[in-house]
């Protein structure tokens, strides 16, 4: 019996490996041409300080509907995109693409929000990162403090001086830098305090554990974080419960479904005009 099930299992694992396999060389293949083709779409979830229950930006969140595979959730697509070196040219699409929206909300008078960009590493380590993003801001006539760039740590890690020069001429722009999903990757601690970033996003992964023992992790990274001058915004709030425990905790900032769902451009509209916004347009 040991042995069948034994050998169940196995035939479980490789069949598992298979499907991952063929699903990659799908989206692999699907994703050949998708830019030109119009089948991405960039949607925005609401980030909100949570005290005052009030909007203050939004993050643009990449979304592909391919007519063959449906949506593909960009966790599997974006690794690839790497892998083929097609990166850049969506990141540079998704940068214009939120730029060109806040340009027109500011221009329906919304003008004190604010717009959070996912970075890959690759992105990151083009040379001409920062005179792309310098370059992005100027065509739309925005000022640096409308972007926020949201970076993980394995990114900046790599080559931290390399890092700390270009996050440094971000900041002297005025744009703003956040350690996205914190917490989870190795050397938190260590580079956090070299790296001129401004932000942090508590990875969501903590934000569903408030136990006793999560929320005093929870805790001990708000403080840390505040103590270093940054400013927190927790991922993945989904209940009152969270919000109530992360205000408590003096958080400042979160996002989630108890707010809002990344939202299509028009939906988006339609929800600021229903809503409180962190300054009246
Ligand atoms: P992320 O930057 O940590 O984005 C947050 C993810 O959490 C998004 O997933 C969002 O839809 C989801 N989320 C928001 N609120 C909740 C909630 O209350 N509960 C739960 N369970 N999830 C929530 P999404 O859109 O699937 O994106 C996944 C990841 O893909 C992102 O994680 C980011 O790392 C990456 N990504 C998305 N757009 C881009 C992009 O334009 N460029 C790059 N390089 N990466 C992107
Ligand atoms: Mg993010
Ligand atoms: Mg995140
Ligand atoms: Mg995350």
């Amino acid at each position: 019996r040991a042995k069948q099930a034994g050998k169940g299992t196995w035939r479980f694992a490789d069949d598992a490996l298979n499907t991952a396999l063929v699903m990659d060389l799908q989206i692999e293949t699907h994703l050949r041409g998708a830019l030109e083709r119009g089948e991405f779409e960039v949607r925005y979830q609401p980030l909100m300080q949570l005290a005052e229950v009030q909007v203050f930006g939004f993050e643009a969140l990449l979304s592909w509907h391919s007519p063959v595979l449906g949506r593909v959730s960009p966790g599997d697509f974006i690794p690839l995109a790497e892998a083929r070196g097609t990166i850049g040219r969506l990141g540079r699409w998704v940068l214009r693409e939120a730029l060109g929206q806040m340009r027109r909300w500011r221009d329906q008078g919304w003008s004190d929000g604010c717009v959070s960009v996912n970075v890959s590493v690759l992105q990151f380590e083009a040379p001409d990162f920062v005179t792309d993003i310098q370059e992005a801001l100027q065509e739309q006539g925005l000022p640096g403090e409308v972007l926020i760039l949201e970076v993980t740590e394995g990114a900046l890690i790599r080559d931290v001086p390399s890092s700390v020069h270009k996050l440094a001429q971000l900041r002297a722009m005025g744009v703003s830098i956040a350690l996205d999903d914190f917490g989870t990757g190795y050397s938190s601690l260590s580079y956090l305090q070299q790296l001129p970033v401004n932000i942090i996003k508590i990875d969501r992964a903590f934000i569903r554990d408030l136990s006793e023992r999560g929320t005093a992790f929870v805790q001990a990274i708000i403080a840390l974080a505040h103590s270093l001058n940054l400013t927190v915004i927790a991922e993945g709030i989904e209940v009152n419960a969270q919000r109530d425990v992360l205000v408590a905790l003096g958080c400042e900032a979160g996002q989630g479904y108890l707010f809002a769902w990344p939202m299509a451009e028009s939906e988006v509209a339609v929800y600021l005009a229903g809503v409180d916004t962190a300054v009246e347009t």
